[in-house]
């Protein structure tokens, strides 16, 4: 999945890309950073050039007062540098912190957008994984981006200062009669600088050879990283502690956790290559990068010998040019860097680019204030992606507005899947679903979205305050969410809890925040549907933790506040559906039965009798 073998110009267009992402998300970022390199990387020249103007003067003629203005001006740019360091690593910092979030929201952003349909997808879920996995592994991918790109303008900079205060090291000619005339010789000069660029290169290019072993490796960590990931967190997720305890599960998952993420351990294959070529070619580049520094210094000191300069450029021409050199090397260490990341982009942008199959309507649903909407499903069939079993086959139903229509049916017969596709998540595979005689696929989707609030059978509620839990935002109508909670039946409880609205459930970003009941959360959860005021509600199976009878006095109740919308009602127990004007009876993915309650129920021969009969031990009426 990710691609190794790019062409060089590809993988620096898709750094680029990730670049501009970067720069339209984060305004300053680059910026930041790259006024913080210039500084970093010029101000050792600063401090190595007035050094080396000391020693002159030390060597030569020890003018006191040009001394003491040397040391002085040297001080001040050292303060003046450091101070200037200091302010723009600060923004650089904050830059980089704000920079961490925004990450995750590249990801987030593509995911809320994306069919619904695809997050199912087991290829869409290997690659987000693959991509999770990359930046886990090094921060390849997009993090990757931002050291790169420092470490880049660094090196471009280091680069830049070490050939200004180098040049005149090979402008600087030795005298004729000093028996080393040949060092002015253009050849020479040619020769030295080839050498030097050479072996730059060399110990670049085998650094960079050893960092190919990362990219090579990245594909086995796949498994260790997903074993990390649940593994090395498990004891982040509360719920699972249940089971953990009263099946005595740590030493089993520790003995997992510790012999399947293997990735780093001693008899790796990352210890193999690390032991092996990675670490040669690693050896390699620093020591031909200690043959260059000896290069250097031979020039130099033959040069001094012969009479070109004074001892005080001795310092700063071995000091500049083993900057320089090591400026030059790590440019190309980096341009490795950067052919690697290009592989790891691919998957990142194989992602983000994800084309939305669903089609987009534009027709605005209207909004109604007499809620007149009529839904009909017209044979409507459906496969959930990859699967080749139908989950509903040929359903035909209409629903009147305002009315109550229970679904029931046997688990897995198609339930949630009806609601699902009424609620757009999915399109049917074949057949039609219809909103007042048009077809939902021609509304805007998020127009469309709207007309529906769902309390799912595993509603999710977030560790956020209960205000913003209810109204599924920070700024909320507070008497509203007081009513809405109300009308759930959370009132009392309500009064009790310390904050009020802003009391914390959960305690995972608050110490003080509460635990709630399933009982409880069901409340809230109705509470949030209540809220979006939406025409449609829909409750597909909330109140499966409650007993028979306070579910069906729930539903009793939920039918009460309902008022005029518009309502489907999921449940098995069909204790709960009496109420309803209408029931359809789903089997095996079809709709066998629809009708009242009485009318189902007096077919002695329907799947509807046979289930309210098998229920009617649990029955109270
Ligand atoms: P119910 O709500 O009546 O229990 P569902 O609508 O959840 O039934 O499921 C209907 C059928 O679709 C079942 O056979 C189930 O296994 C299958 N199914 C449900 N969700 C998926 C999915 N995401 N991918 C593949 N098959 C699914």
């Amino acid at each position: 999945m990710t691609d190794h073998n790019l062409s060089n110009w590809k993988a620096v267009k898709l750094n680029c890309r990730a670049i501009a992402v970067w720069q339209k998300l984060c305004p300053g970022l680059f910026l930041s950073i790259l006024t913080s390199s210039v500084f970093q990387a010029l101000s050792p020249y600063v401090t190595i050039w007035l050094s080396a103007r000391i020693i002159e003067e030390l060597a030569g003629n020890r003018n006191p007062k040009i001394l003491f203005r040397l040391v002085l001006i040297q001080l001040a740019s050292s303060a003046i540098l450091t101070l200037a360091n200091g302010i723009l690593n600060r923004w650089k910092s904050f830059k980089k912190h704000c920079s961490d979030r925004i990450h995750d929201k590249i990801y987030m952003e593509k995911m809320f957008q994306m069919d619904y349909a695809d997050i199912d997808r087991q290829y869409i879920f290997d690659l987000y994984s693959q991509i999770c996995q990359n930046n886990n592994l090094n921060g390849w991918g997009f993090r990757f981006i931002i050291p790169l790109f420092e470490e880049y303008a660094t090196a471009a900079f280091q680069c830049l200062g070490g050939i200004g205060l180098t040049v005149s090291l090979f402008l600087s000619p030795v005298p004729k009669d000093s028996g080393f005339a040949f060092l002015n010789h253009p050849l020479c000069m040619i020769v030295i600088t080839a050498l030097l660029l050479l072996t730059a290169v060399l110990s670049s290019a085998c650094s960079n050879r050893s960092s190919r072993y990362w990219s090579l490796y990245a594909p086995m960590t796949k498994l260790g990283n997903r074993y990390y990931r649940f593994y090395g967190r498990i004891m982040e997720y509360q719920k699972r502690m249940e089971d953990f305890r009263i099946y005595s599960q740590h030493e089993n998952v520790y003995s997992v956790y510790m012999t399947r993420n293997t990735i780093f351990a001693p008899g790796s294959k990352l210890a193999e290559y690390a032991r092996g070529p990675m670490g040669l070619w690693r050896a390699a580049s620093r020591g031909i990068l200690a043959v260059l520094t000896g290069i250097t210094c031979i020039f130099v000191c033959l040069k001094y010998y012969a009479g070109a300069f004074g001892i005080g450029y001795i310092t700063q021409y071995i000091s500049a040019m083993s900057r320089l050199f090591q400026g030059v090397s790590d440019f190309l260490k980096h341009t490795g860097h950067l052919y690697a990341n290009g592989g790891f982009l691919k998957t990142s942008f194989e992602f983000l680019d994800l084309k939305n199959a669903m089609y987009q309507g534009s027709l605005t649903t209207e909004k109604r204030s007499d809620r007149q909407y009529q839904i009909e499903f017209k044979d409507v069939s459906f496969r959930y992606p990859g699967s080749s079993r139908y989950a509903l086959r040929h359903v035909s139903l209409k629903f009147q507005i305002g009315s109550r229509l229970a679904v029931v049916g046997m688990n897995g017969s198609g339930k949630t899947t009806f609601i699902k596709l009424l609620c757009r998540l999915y399109d049917p595979c074949e057949g039609q679903i219809l909103l007042n005689g048009i077809d939902i696929r021609k509304y805007r989707y998020d127009d469309y979205l709207n007309l529906f609030s769902v309390v799912f059978q595993d509603f999710q509620l977030f560790a956020l305050s209960l205000g913003e839990n209810t109204a599924g935002k920070a700024d909320y109508d507070h008497k509203c969410v007081m009513k809405c909670l109300e009308q759930a039946g959370f009132a009392e409880r309500l009064s009790a809890l310390p904050d009020g609205l802003q009391t914390y459930l959960y305690k995972e970003m608050d110490e003080t925040g509460v635990e709630i009941s399933g009982g409880e959360a069901q409340k809230i959860a109705i509470a949030r549907a209540l809220y979006k005021d939406a025409p449609f509600i829909i409750l597909d199976e909330p109140t499966a933790a409650l007993d028979p009878v306070a579910e069906m006095e729930t539903y009793a109740k939920f039918n009460e506040i309902a008022g005029d919308k518009t309502t489907v009602y999921i449940s098995h127990r069909l204790s709960s559906c009496k109420f309803c004007d209408e029931i359809a009876v789903f089997h095996e993915g079809t709709v066998i039965q629809m009708g009242s309650h009485e009318e189902l129920v007096s077919d002695r021969n329907g799947k509807y009798y046979e289930l309210w009969y098998a229920q009617a031990q649990y029955y109270t009426s």
